[in-house]
């Protein structure tokens, strides 16, 4: 990670905000106070394993700015995992929450491990562990966790209950992508995808485009890829292109992309055999690419839904997708960013268009404290409306400014996080 191309998350991240603030005219007071997390806690986790032995785990948690409400962000388990990266991504769950504002402030955690290499039994022990080491910093009130890369509803039930079961009572808010029946909220596994669809067909309305002339390609089949290229399917995009970590599947006719994602929950890849049925495969004649390919393919849409640090100065040059849409946090770096705007390629910003995770969240936040459990059709109506009416914001914002999306993006959200500052008056 330490080439030129791929630079340290964090100080990319920041490197963004200098334009904004000149823009807004931020003060001082609040420049300072988002140079650097509120609060950093690194842990060890020590786990017990299958065969007896002891292995001991790195874990971070992260409340970058906590002014505009409780911390809010996922946990990540990932072997890249860093106090970097969980940094940066603390400090994009910030922004975030302020873009399609939601009363919350930014947070983030992470444990170094390949989760993949662990049995389900030590899965289970990392996860409460990691909950009672961050026990005291985490609370419905205070900081409240999410999946994230290599997480699921399993995971954040195993760490409800082991906070409900510290504390002695049910507190099911303390965290959110639960499984319906520990008090998630309907709609939450898919709302990454739907929010990020949501925001491409404001853009595609706003520019006369219509959803069945698109080719789309995903990089990215995890859950925020996966519902996305399904949702887009659904609106008539043509799905041409899914990755994984190990490569690419190509049909230039369109895949499956539910046959697709059965064959990957199956095989655990998407290499192989892609359909069932030789004949399907032969009819739409797949092709197998390596990941690079799938960035450079000659496609209306390129999604953007893997990890962070994918198109940079070095790849930005060979990209020919027409629109850029990040449904990951970070994937386009920002000296990747000045590369696209000079090729005149716009790029759809993380911090409004993978907003459907984290406002589903507030949904299941709010469901756990009140006890009144929404129906699907509820939490999707009001999720469409919240991101649609943020967006629209955003690109007005872009337009009259004359700045890219990510730009305005960022002054809607920072503009609301100084405005919270000064609101809170002189804590000096
Ligand atoms: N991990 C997701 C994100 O990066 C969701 C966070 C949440 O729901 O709190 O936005």
């Amino acid at each position: 990670m330490s080439d030129t191309t791929t630079p340290k998350v964090l100080d990319d991240a920041r490197g963004r905000l200098e334009f904004i603030y000149e823009r807004l005219d931020v003060s001082d007071d609040a420049r300072q106070r988002l140079a650097q997390p509120q609060r950093l806690i690194e842990t060890a986790i020590p786990v017990r394993m299958d065969d007896g032995s002891l292995r001991v785990f790195q874990g971070w948690r992260v409340q970058y700015d906590t002014t505009r409400g409780p911390g809010k962000g996922g946990i990540r388990f990932h072997p890249n995992v860093d106090a970097d990266e969980v940094t940066a991504l603390s400090f994009w769950m910030a922004i975030k929450c302020a873009v399609v504002n939601l009363p919350y402030g930014g947070a983030k955690g992470g444990v170094k491990v390949d989760p993949k290499k662990l049995s389900r039994m030590e899965l289970e022990r990392l996860s409460r562990g990691y909950m009672r080491a961050m026990y005291d910093v985490l609370g419905p009130d205070m900081d409240i966790p999410a999946p994230d890369v290599n997480t699921n509803p399993t995971i954040m039930g195993w760490m409800a209950d082991e906070y409900s079961n510290i504390a002695r009572g049910q507190l099911p808010g303390v965290i959110t992508g639960k499984p319906l029946g520990l008090g998630g909220s309907e709609g939450r596994v898919a709302a990454t995808g739907d929010g990020a669809l949501q925001v491409l067909k404001i853009w595609a309305e706003r520019n006369d485009r219509d959803p069945s002339a698109m080719t789309v390609a995903v990089q990215g089949f995890g859950n925020a890829g996966y519902y996305f290229a399904c949702a887009a399917q659904k609106l008539g995009f043509k799905v041409v292109a899914v990755s994984d970590s190990k490569g690419a599947v190509y049909s230039r006719k369109g895949l499956d992309v539910h046959a697709i994602w059965e064959h990957k929950n199956r095989t655990k890849e998407l290499k192989g055999i892609v359909y069932a049925d030789k004949s399907v495969e032969e009819e739409k004649n797949v092709d197998h690419l390596e990941n690079d390919e799938l960035l450079t393919l000659d496609v209306d849409i390129l999604a953007l839904a893997a990890l962070e640090n994918q198109v940079t100065e070095k790849n930005a040059k060979d990209i020919r997708a027409g629109l850029l849409l990040e449904i990951a946090n970070g994937p386009v770096t920002s000296k990747a960013d000045a590369i696209l705007a000079d090729r005149g390629i716009p790029v759809l910003p993380d911090v409004l268009v993978n907003t459907g995770g984290v406002i589903v969240s507030y949904f299941e936040w709010i469901q756990n404290r009140t006890g009144d459990y929404w129906t699907a059709e509820k939490v999707a109506e009001r999720m469409q409306e919240r991101i649609s009416e943020q967006s629209e914001l955003c690109f007005k914002l872009a337009e009259d400014e004359d700045i890219s999306f990510r730009n305005a993006a960022y002054m809607q959200g920072i503009r609301r996080i100084t405005q919270a500052m000064d609101d809170r008056g002189n804590q000096g």
